[in-house]
């Protein structure tokens, strides 16, 4: 009996991306012979022509697992729904634009058959992303990180193999906010690396936009951090002892040197600067009882329309 590799790839708007995604996908599963591959490709509500042509292809490769998403539900529920199909002994999670290299299964399968339970494949450079972007990405990581009760590696994305048991642990996990780098560390397992060279894409663009990416800093640091609700206590210690060292300086002042009527800037500074940190308090609540609110709600997080199997092998 051979393994079987289960590779996950999410499709958005990639109509001008499955025909090369797939003979590339082939011609490394032709070069590991000693395994057998399932592809399982799920489309993510595209508005162009890619779920067509991933069912018009599925006639020439047969290890093709086809999934129709209802709607766009994003990355992250694609990817879910893909990885709660996948069968495979080991599941790679892979993007459909080609900048993750299905060449590096190989390596990854090796270290796998070498004993490690997790292989993150890490970026060598970001030469695809601009300066900003780079800076920004490093920055939340870091502060992530720091805040956090789980360690995200920097540079590493949803590319990687997970041994089936990995996925399993996955599964289990009912959130419906799934910020899938998050969810991959806080399951743990022994973990190797290998490094690749991120490509550009080959065909279309990107669709994460800024507004898209803070939405998505801001869904990693609260799905596993309640620090920024927190840390409104030590504020309001911290603002409030100043209060009071305030306070104080105005008695001693009176004392001193009589009532003293002039005080209408300090007085506008200091009720906007509490109103302000008060309102950021209320913003910060407001973001956590929100997710709240849709986590209760149990709602599925993808809805499929329509599903082709791949044949029985
Ligand atoms: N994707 C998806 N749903 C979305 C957005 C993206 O399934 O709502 C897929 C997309 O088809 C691609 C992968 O997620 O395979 C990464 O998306 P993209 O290339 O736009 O992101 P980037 O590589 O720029 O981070
Ligand atoms: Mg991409």
């Amino acid at each position: 009996m051979k393994k079987l590799v289960s590779l996950v790839a999410p499709f958005y708007n990639e109509a001008g991306n499955v025909r090369e995604f797939l003979r590339r996908v082939d011609l490394v599963a032709a070069g590991l012979p000693g395994y057998d591959f399932e592809v399982i490709a799920v489309n993510d509500g595209s508005r162009d022509q890619t779920w067509q042509e991933l069912t018009a292809a599925q006639a020439q490769y047969p290890m093709l697992h086809t999934v129709d998403l209802s709607r766009n539900f994003g990355k992250e529920a694609a990817l879910t729904a893909g990885l709660d199909r996948a069968r495979g002994d080991a599941v790679v999670p892979i993007d459909s634009d080609l900048q993750h290299p299905p060449e590096l299964i190989g390596d990854m399968l090796a270290l796998w058959e070498g004993g490690a339970e997790v292989v993150l494949a890490r970026r060598n450079d970001r030469l695809t992303d601009g300066r900003l972007q780079k800076l920004s990405a490093n920055w939340f990581y870091r502060f992530h990180n720091k805040i956090a009760n789980i360690d995200v590696p920097q540079d590493v994305g949803d590319f990687r193999l997970m041994d089936k048991a990995v996925v399993a642990a996955l599964r289990q996990l009912p959130e419906s906010h799934r910020f899938m780098k998050g969810l991959f560390a806080w399951v743990g397992f022994r973990t190797a690396t290998v490094n690749y060279a991120v490509a550009a894409r080959t065909a279309g663009e990107s669709s994460f936009n800024f507004w898209k990416l803070w939405n998505f800093a801001l869904e990693g640091i609260t799905s596993f951090s309640t620090v920024p609700l927190k840390i409104w206590t030590y504020v309001g210690l911290g603002v409030s002892s100043l209060a009071l060292l305030y306070a104080a300086s105005i008695v001693i002042k009176t004392l001193i040197y009589g009532v003293d009527v002039p005080g209408y800037a300090s007085l506008m500074v200091a009720s906007m600067f509490m109103g302000g940190i008060q309102l950021i308090g209320i913003g910060v609540l407001g973001e956590y009882v929100g997710r709240i609110y849709n986590e209760v709600k149990r709602r599925p997080v993808y809805v499929v329309r329509e599903e082709h199997a791949r044949e029985a092998a």
